[in-house]
Formats: C-alpha cells, structure tokens, sequence
C-alpha cells in the first residue's frame, strides 16, 4: 500500500491504553465500521509546534509515518490509516493490533522463553532488521517493549520513530538514539557517522535478555552502560577495534558539555560471556559475541545472522504455531481520560472486563498447543508467574 486514507478520529472507538512511550500514547480501540480492533498511535503535538514554531507534524511522527509507507513485511507491524480529529492537535496513526509487547510478556513470565522459542523470536526479529537493512533502514530502538507479539507466536517490529534512511557514504547523525541499555559502544563513545551495525549490537542485547530473563546491559548512565559493556566482554582496544580511541569521547573532542576530558575506561582484560551464558553451546555463544562485537564494522550483520549455524542446531526453532500462548496482555487501570484529547470521547473499560484481565488474579498462562482464545479459556496451566521486574523499567528506560 502506498497511499493510506486518513479517516476521522471518530470512527475508532477507544477501549483502553496500552502504552506511554516517548513520542506518544497508544490505545486499543474499535474500528466502529469493520468491528477490527487497532492500536491508534497519537501523535504528540508540542505547543510550539501547534503556534507554528516547529514547523507542525512532528519530526518523529513524520519519519514514521513516510517509512512505514514503504515498509511492508511480515515481521514489521502494518500502518492501515492516519485518522484525524477535529483539532489539528489529534493526529493518530491506525496500526494493526497485536495482543503482547515483549517487555510486557517478560515481566510477566515467570519461566525464560525456552531456547527453542527465543531461536523462533530471534529468527523473526532478524528477518524483519534484514529487510530493513537490505532498504538501507536503520531502526535505531530495538528493544523488547517495541517488539510485539500476536496470539500466533508472530512477532512483529513496531516504533518506528527513530528509523532512518542511511546513505554511502555514510551522513552525520546524532549519536543520542538507541534506548541506553541497547545502546552500541559506537555511539555511546560518541560517533556521528553509524549505520545498521547498532542495530545488530541491539539485537544481541536482545538475545542475551531473552536467554536470561532479565535486561542484559542495564546501565544507569552512559558511564554506566559503558562500565558494564566492559565488565561484560572485556575494554575494547585498538587491536580488536582500531580506530576506537579517535571517536569523540574517547580523543575528548566530544562538545556535550563533559569538560573534552578524554574518557577512560575501566580496564577489564577477560571476555566473561561464556560465564554468564554457560548453558549456552558454542554455536549459540559466536552468535552472541558476533553481535555485540565492538568494532561496528566487524559486528555480524542481519543477513549473516539468520543463517548461523545456532539456528539449524538442537534444540531447533520451534514452529510459531506451536509458541506458547499467553493470557491476554495487562489493561492498564488508568483511564486515558486526559490522553484523550478533548473532544474525543473513550470509552473507559467496564470494571467487569478489567478485573477478569487483571494481571495476577486471572493470569490464564500458556497453552502450547490449545487453539482456543486465551481471552476465553479457563483450563489454565499457570507458567506465568508474578511479576519480577516492572515493565515500566524496561519500557521507559528511554532515551537521554
Ligand atoms: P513510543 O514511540 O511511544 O515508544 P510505540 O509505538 O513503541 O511508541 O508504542 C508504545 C507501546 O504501545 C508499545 O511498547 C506497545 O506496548 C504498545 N503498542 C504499540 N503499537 C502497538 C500495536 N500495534 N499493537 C499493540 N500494542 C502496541
Ligand atoms: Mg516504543
């Protein structure tokens, strides 16, 4: 699809909210004409840019939207409509609705995906990066709260507000994207002119997340995120990484303010991943030390990826048929009543559906090989557990 219609606000019948990210807040509703539940994505408008001053639409909102125009994969999650309400200052992007985000799901869980579940998460989520990067796509915030996952077991990319178009040669860019905590050393060390390999480095903190069960990198500050990449796979040096030290915080030519001291880092001689992955067989360990390699342009690339030997090794990628069910993803209990901008009318979620939802009380669990909706079951074999760490914390560590 090339062209997408833009509709009145009004025809989508708002049910609840589903996340608060960055750049806007998304809802599930009801497209009031097919019956089709979406997510809508409203765009945040500041009041500069309302009065004028910031030329309008949102730098973020336009990006994605003039990418998502030409992006159309089973694994990247689909733009149906831009909707529109009365005032200029509700502008919505109408996604197809998918039931989980994987920050969400993690928190739940109160087991890891198996290995054979993160094989067919990995694969799917490097196919998608794949196509990006084939497009010369940069994504530049994977992380799990924008992977989403349908009742199927499939997943799909979705936040595409920081992605762009990359050129060879390649353009300065900023360094501050990327969600800290998936955030490549490259740009951490300050480089401007970066490209798809911060998106590989991503997709292995990714993977380490998904085999641990817990975030892999969670650095508090730059510093920090710094610090534990190296307590992780040793400090880099100009052997494993020529070129590092003239990057702009390393020769302290960085202008951010920090005094141009020239940063240093701690000094660690041992690579600690196959420790910390000792279950990990040593197809699965070169993947994960490919993709977070620190010089960028020795870092595995998507392409590369996908056909890893760890992929066609046992335990194999379970068929996404066969991935485990989940109940369905939290309501949130705040009523999007300010988020709904003005003249708009939500629907709250009746007290009935919201308490049957509730995240512990009625956590239906997986059902690996059951057809049934979720939504519907009550034979339920309860693999997820309480909670063990916010998803908030995940979903908002964002960008600084
Ligand atoms: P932001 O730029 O604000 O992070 P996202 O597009 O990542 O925006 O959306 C924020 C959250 O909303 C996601 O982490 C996810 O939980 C939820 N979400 C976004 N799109 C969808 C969708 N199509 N289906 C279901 N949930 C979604
Ligand atoms: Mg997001």
């Amino acid at each position: 699809m090339s062209s997408y219609s833009s509709l009145p606000v009004s025809r989508f019948e708002k049910l609840n909210l589903l996340g608060e990210g960055t750049y806007g807040s998304v809802f599930r509703a009801r497209d009031k004409e097919s019956g089709e539940i979406v997510a809508l994505k409203k765009i945040r408008i500041s009041s500069k840019e309302k009065s004028g001053g910031g030329g309008g639409f949102p730098l973020t909102s336009l990006r994605e939207v003039s990418l998502l125009r030409y992006v159309h994969h089973p694994h990247i999650v689909e733009l149906r409509h831009i909707a529109v309400g009365r005032k200029m200052d509700s502008i919505f992007l109408v996604f197809e609705h998918l039931q989980y985000d994987l920050a969400d799901l993690l928190d739940r869980m109160s087991r890891p995906f198996t290995e054979s579940e993160t094989k067919t998460l990995m694969l799917q989520l490097l196919s998608a990066v794949n196509f990006l990067h084939q497009n010369f796509i940069v994504h530049r915030d994977l992380k799990l709260s924008n992977l989403l996952l349908d009742a199927k077991g499939r997943l799909k990319l979705a936040d595409f507000g920081l992605a762009r178009q990359f050129s060879n040669p390649l353009k300065a860019m900023t360094p501050k994207v990327v969600t800290l905590w998936y955030r490549a050393p490259e740009l951490l060390l300050g480089t401007d002119k970066y490209h798809s390999a911060v998106d590989m480095w991503a997709v292995g903190c990714i993977f380490g997340e998904l085999l641990r069960h817990r975030p892999l990198l969670p650095g508090k500050t730059e510093l920090s995120q710094l610090a534990l990449i190296c307590d992780l796979l040793g400090s880099p040096n100009e052997k494993i990484w020529p070129g590092f030290t003239e990057l702009h915080r390393m020769s302290g030519a960085a202008g951010d303010g920090d005094g141009g001291e020239p940063l240093s880092l701690p000094a660690q001689p041992y690579n600690n991943l196959s420790h910390q992955f000792s279950h990990l067989t040593e197809a699965g360990l070169d993947l994960l030390s490919r993709l977070l390699t620190y010089d960028p342009s020795k870092r595995i690339t998507a392409s590369k990826a996908l056909n890893h030997p760890y992929f066609l090794e046992e335990p194999k990628p379970i068929p996404t048929e066969l991935m485990p069910r989940f109940a369905p993803a939290t309501i949130h209990t705040t009523t999007p009543t300010t988020a709904a901008a003005g003249n708009e009318s939500v629907s709250a979620i009746p007290t009935s559906e919201a308490g049957s939802r509730s995240m512990y009380s009625n956590m239906s669990g997986m059902h690996p090989s059951s057809s049934t909706s979720l939504a519907a079951s009550s034979t339920a074999i309860p693999p997820v557990g309480p909670v063990v760490s916010s998803s908030k914390k995940r979903k908002h560590e964002s960008i600084v």
